[in-house]
């Protein structure tokens, strides 16, 4: 019997379905599979962190520095009076994990920070800026909403996160990690993180003076165009645009019953 191949049909590598709806199809698997990722990689920061409570992180980084945090002198009567406002904020804070420390960075430009271990880094450019404690306290305040949250180490990046994991498991040292004030003051937290750190310092600052006043009046007079943009880029690029924010602090105010009004305390300097 003789074999007789047979011709393939017409059309065969031709797709029934419509290119467009082909290329939909691809689009939105591929943003699915993106998704699970996204979501399977906060996931996994989450269960690293679960490993560095709090005090373990405390202890991993006591004493530490950044290597590239350059400090006013010790002797500067700025460091005692802000040390002085971030402990008084952070009592009212009950039951709060870390001892916090605080450097001043002597840096022109405007920003604060929260590193591992409870240091927080406020820059000789922000405290030009203040011009009262209440708005010192609110600024302090805020940065020890992250250190609730816990978004000071989610915001380090998922590599120096796991290092840190590493470095609490093996008890090694905090110094060979790495981190450093350039790079942190470039991250900025999503506004859900931003928003929540707010209402937590808001609220200490209430508790702390009775009132909210001139809590906010640092970032309305930003908003009024006050300072040179460049003074104070660090500070708004890594935290709310000023006028959003003064907004809704306004709101939260209204919303908790906390009085606008009060005793406005002077800073030394
Ligand atoms: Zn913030």
């Amino acid at each position: 019997m003789k074999f007789v191949s047979r011709q393939p049909r017409e059309g065969i590598n031709v797709s029934d379905t419509h290119p467009l709806v082909e290329a939909g199809t691809l689009v939105a698997g591929l943003t699915a599979i993106f998704l699970l990722f996204a979501v399977v990689l906060i996931f996994l920061i989450d269960l690293a962190l679960y490993f560095v409570p709090p005090d373990k992180e405390a202890a991993l980084f006591r004493d530490w520095l950044p290597d590239d945090l350059v400090t006013v002198s010790p002797a500067d009567t700025r460091l005692d009076e802000t040390q002085r406002v971030l402990d008084r904020m952070a009592f009212h804070w009950g039951d709060a994990p870390y001892a916090f420390r605080l450097e001043i960075d002597a840096s022109e430009l405007a920003n604060a920070m929260a590193l591992p271990g409870g240091l927080i880094v406020v820059t000789e450019g922000l405290l030009a800026q203040v011009e009262s404690e209440n708005e010192l306290a609110f600024v302090l305040g805020h940065e020890l909403g992250h250190y609730r949250n816990r978004d000071h180490l989610r915001a380090l990046g998922r590599g120096i996160v796991f290092s840190v994991v590493l470095a609490a498991v093996t008890g090694d040292d905090a110094s060979n990690l790495g981190i450093n004030v350039a790079d942190l003051a470039l991250r900025s937290f999503s506004r859900k993180q931003e928003l929540a750190a707010d209402e937590f310092g808001l609220e200490l600052v209430y508790t702390n003076y009775g009132h909210v006043n001139e809590a906010w009046r640092l970032f309305d007079r930003w908003d009024d165009g006050d300072r040179s943009l460049l003074d104070i880029v660090s500070y708004t690029s890594t935290h709310p645009q000023p006028g959003n924010r003064v907004d809704s602090l306004e709101q939260l105010a209204r919303d908790r019953g906390w009085p606008t009004s009060g005793p406005v305390t002077a800073l030394s300097w």
